[in-house]
């Protein structure tokens, strides 16, 4: 038979990508024997539709910028080329579509996200079809998640990853405000965003 391949998503906004997102999908990786991570840029995320996000080839070009140089990481259109809300049931399926019964798959979140499983569309077909890997982040407590359904909870992987307290929330607001984002994020991300002229 041939061996699956252990494919995970990182899903994000990231508006910009940063080292926390980038940690903690290396993290996942090491730890889970992960055969290649894809960042899956939200086309319009659902839980931030009254936010102003920055236009998604934006974001797309950002996150592509950022996993150059790691030959596991990978980033996919498939939620920006999808009309409507970004669900992550659909990427899911997607996936599944794509590459049949040849892959299992993981799908990534930071403590926060993990957090607000609840909200997410279809989450019960979701939880079925992939495990839940939830990493720490400063701010976040993991163990808040015994509110959760018991039977959500004995399915989620949890992952200690080295405590980056970033946000792209602050780096928007740095920007803004002319204060440095050097070392918060690879150099090639904070070029785009000042070539660009984002966050002003
Ligand atoms: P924003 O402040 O705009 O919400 P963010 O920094 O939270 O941005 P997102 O794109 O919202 O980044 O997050 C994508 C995923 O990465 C989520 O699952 C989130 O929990 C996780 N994540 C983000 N930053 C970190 C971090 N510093 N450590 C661990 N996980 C993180
Ligand atoms: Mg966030």
């Amino acid at each position: 038979m041939l061996k699956q391949l252990k494919l995970a998503v990182m899903g994000g906004t990231f508006d910009p990508i940063h080292y926390g997102h980038l940690v903690t999908a290396e993290a996942a990786r090491c730890g889970f024997n992960l055969d290649k991570v894809v960042f899956v840029p939200s086309g319009r995320p659902p839980h931030k539709r009254e936010k102003n996000i920055t236009p998604a080839e934006d974001r797309f070009g950002m996150t592509t910028l950022a996993v150059a140089t790691n030959p596991f990481f990978e980033v996919s259109r498939v939620e920006i080329d999808r009309p409507g809300f970004s669900y992550a049931i659909d990427t899911v399926t997607a996936f599944f579509d794509y590459y049949g019964n040849s892959i299992e798959l993981f799908f990534i979140t930071g403590a926060d996200a993990i957090l607000e499983i609840l909200t997410w569309k279809h989450v019960d077909r979701l939880m079925e079809k992939c495990h839940f890997i939830a990493a720490t982040r400063p701010g976040f407590h993991l163990n808040d998640i015994n509110n959760l359904p018991e039977q959500f909870v004995e399915k989620i992987i949890f992952m200690e990853v080295p405590a980056l307290a970033i946000s792209s929330t602050d780096i928007r607001r740095r920007v803004e405000e002319n204060r440095p984002i050097k070392y918060l994020l690879p150099e090639s991300v904070e070029e785009y965003i000042y070539r660009h002229h984002l966050y002003r």
